[in-house]
């Protein structure tokens, strides 16, 4: 298994877990962007959205209400982003789907 991620969900890469359950796993970005920088992905190895299918559209939205689940345990009274990069455009560098959950700072419109 080859997949930072994967490692990551699995135990043999550590990280800082924050919440998980049967279908999903978040933890602290190693290279926060905001006060508030989470991960929140899917324990299914899927690379990227773009690679996401009908079948795993129950699972997409578990995983958005579950970032909206993290973040309402944050302090983030003045609310959050999500953001799901996808592919070399998108600005995507860990081919494991995840989604950034970002806050505790004003964000600026639009990003780069
Ligand atoms: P992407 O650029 O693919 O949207 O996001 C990948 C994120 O993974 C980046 O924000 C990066 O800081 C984070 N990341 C990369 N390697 C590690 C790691 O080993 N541990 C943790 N916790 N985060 C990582
Ligand atoms: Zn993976």
């Amino acid at each position: 298994m080859s997949c930072l991620f994967c490692k990551i969900i699995e135990g043999s890469i550590p990280s800082a877990a924050i919440y998980q359950d049967e279908l999903c796993y978040a933890f602290a970005d190693i290279n926060p962007q905001a006060p508030v920088h989470l991960l929140v992905v899917p324990r299914e190895h899927i690379v990227s959205l773009a690679e996401a299918g009908k079948d795993h559209l129950p699972l997409l939205g578990h995983l958005l209400g579950a970032a909206a689940e993290i973040a309402r345990s944050k302090d983030l009274p003045k609310g959050y982003r999500v953001v799901v990069n996808t592919g070399e455009d998108g600005g995507q560098t860990v081919g494991h789907l995840h989604l950034h959950l970002l806050g505790g700072r004003p964000l600026a419109w639009p990003p780069g």
